[in-house]
């Protein structure tokens, strides 16, 4: 496999696929295969002990497959990486590997909906505890991290309202107190934010978002040094088996080579949009952090490359305003999900966030008017005259 290019756009169509080892195909082969043949009884044996490197059986490994993982695991300045059917087959086979009964995990204020579901299904069948924390400050991170902390779990930006963790800061902690910080990187992807250079231990991604792009596959991946990935490789992946089909791996290999002319496009689009957004008499509060008025501002300016693709705002009124808004657009599709060409508009309290407690909603900031926005690559014009005629209909 080829390796060691320099620059992120170079990586993104190169790394991991040599045409030389594949009769010369410009494009990955895709192995749609379930198993591997093996030349005899003894090479198969040889395999399964580990003495003979090769192909077995899919879900233990698969060449379109590993040439996903080469690949994200370079974007991604890491060791190694893994690829999963889905973000939460990720998020789980990385939670369950560094956890045990009785052990307490600290997060980010504010986590993906379902990860917070996952986070309250090990609490009530392993009393693995956990607790959220601003990690706005020194103290108040070293406060939160008890004896029984295993590890930090930090999604930034915090979907949905878009507040940032500075990952530098945590990570620094948790050094201090020699337990790894998983980061969730699926809204900054590796072309704006790299988790691992900031001295943070595991990224998580739901490549179904910005890694796939176009809004064809649900999946997962995993990066960061390698004796943690081979160890999640032969534990809570292979047995618990949340593995990518090598189609899906196909498809995000495909989808990753214009990774950045995408995110440059989608941070183009947003910060129009939420220039426009700033200036609409029916926007309460605005939710960007290349807002220079938002408090996440500097910290996106110290570990970000740029803001990304996500706003959100609340809109003067009820939940009923809200959804009649989003009714009234037009080219804006309704949807939950990201990073894809396609405009995106969603409710998290009636949606992504629909099953966390209200009480935790309204401390995560999730009100009835919020709205979540994952801007497209549509022409910016188009989708600020799709939301200003909304706009005009709800007044
Ligand atoms: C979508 C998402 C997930 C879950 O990923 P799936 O691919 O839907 O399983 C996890 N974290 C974040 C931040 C997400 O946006």
């Amino acid at each position: 496999m080829e390796k060691g290019y320099e620059r992120f756009e170079t990586k993104v169509i190169h790394e991991g696929y040599n045409s030389d080892e594949y009769n010369d195909s410009l494009a990955p082969p895709l192995y749609q295969t379930s198993t591997f043949t093996f030349k005899n009884a003894q090479q198969g044996e040889r395999r399964f002990a580990g003495e003979e490197s090769g192909y077995i059986y899919s879900r233990l490994g698969n060449p379109t497959v590993s040439m996903l993982e080469e690949r994200m695991a370079s974007l991604e300045n890491g060791e190694s990486a893994l690829a999963f059917g889905s973000g939460m087959a990720a998020v789980s086979a990385v939670l369950l590997s560094l956890t045990k009964a009785n052990d307490h995990v600290l997060c980010s204020q504010g986590v993906y909906g379902c990860t917070f579901g996952l986070l309250n299904l090990m609490q009530d069948k392993y009393n693995i505890t956990h607790d959220f924390s601003a990690m706005d400050s020194a103290e108040e991170i070293r406060r939160s991290i008890k004896p029984e902390t295993v590890c930090i779990y930090v999604e930034t930006p915090i979907n949905p309202t878009m507040q940032l963790i500075d990952l530098e800061l945590v990570s620094s902690i948790a050094k201090e107190k020699g337990i790894p910080v998983i980061v969730d990187n699926t809204f900054s992807s590796p072309y704006l934010q790299k988790p691992l250079d900031l001295g943070c231990d595991i990224i998580i991604h739901s490549a179904t978002k910005y890694i796939c792009g176009h809004g064809d596959v649900i999946a997962g991946v995993v990066a960061g040094k390698k004796e943690q990935m081979d160890h999640i490789r032969m534990t809570t992946q292979k047995d618990i088996g949340g593995v990518i089909s090598p189609f899906d791996a196909w498809l995000l290999l495909r989808g990753l080579k214009t990774l950045p002319v995408r995110m440059d496009r989608h941070c183009e689009n947003a910060g129009e949009i939420a220039a426009f957004l700033k200036e609409q008499p029916q926007v309460e509060k605005l939710f960007y952090p290349g807002n220079p008025d938002d408090p996440s501002y500097e910290t996106m300016k110290k570990q970000m490359n740029k803001p990304g693709g996500l706003i959100a705002f609340t809109i003067k009124g009820t939940k009923e305003t809200a959804q009649q808004f989003m009714n009234e657009l037009k080219l804006i599709k309704i949807a939950v999900s990201l990073g894809d060409a396609e405009t995106l508009i969603q409710h998290p309290a009636t949606m992504t966030h629909a099953v966390v407690p209200a009480e935790s909603r309204e401390k995560m900031g999730i009100t009835d008017t919020l709205l979540r926005l994952s801007i497209g690559l549509e022409a910016w014009e188009d989708i600020r005259d799709d939301l200003m005629q909304a706009f005009n209909k709800v007044k």
